[in-house]
């Protein structure tokens, strides 16, 4: 059985097919009223202080929750359409690219220490799960919480 989070609200879900109703329509939020919600192949729970941003197959930046502006200081629309490393500021170690393994080989990269640059210029140390998506169009979702 599959399970969603919502990018947003951070609310948890299952669902047998991913879609509801006679419509077919993709599943959006219920309790926030979000645009969709997004697939997990295992249930997750976001850490405290956890902010999610949603990327396409090309790593760019397509949505991000609620969360996100208060870990990092970044609104919403001023880092849509950049590469989700810059436009949130993580930096990994030399040598680790969580967001290039999910994207390549569709595994969710747990765990994951990066330093982030906030948006008032302030260095903090963070924790990534990166998790792939699992529709046709690929992308991905990111959690940064708070190390
Ligand atoms: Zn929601």
């Amino acid at each position: 059985m599959p399970y969603f989070i919502c990018p947003n609200c951070q609310t948890r879900s299952f669902d047998e097919d991913g879609h509801e109703g006679l419509s077919h329509q993709s599943v959006g939020c219920h309790v926030c009223g979000f645009g969709f919600v997004f697939q997990l192949l295992e249930d997750y729970f976001p850490r405290s202080g956890n902010g999610f941003v949603v990327c396409d197959n090309e790593a760019r930046i397509l949505a991000a929750g609620k969360g996100l502006f208060e870990v990092t200081g970044r609104q919403e629309a001023s880092i849509i359409g950049q590469n989700v490393l810059v436009g949130v500021g993580l930096t990994f170690p030399a040598g680790e690219d969580p967001v290039g393994m999910a994207l390549e080989w569709g595994v969710r990269q747990l765990d994951k220490p990066a330093v982030l640059q906030h948006a008032v210029g302030i260095e903090k140390r963070v924790i990534c799960d990166v998790f792939p998506a699992y529709d046709a169009d690929g992308g991905l979702l990111i959690a940064v919480a708070p190390a």
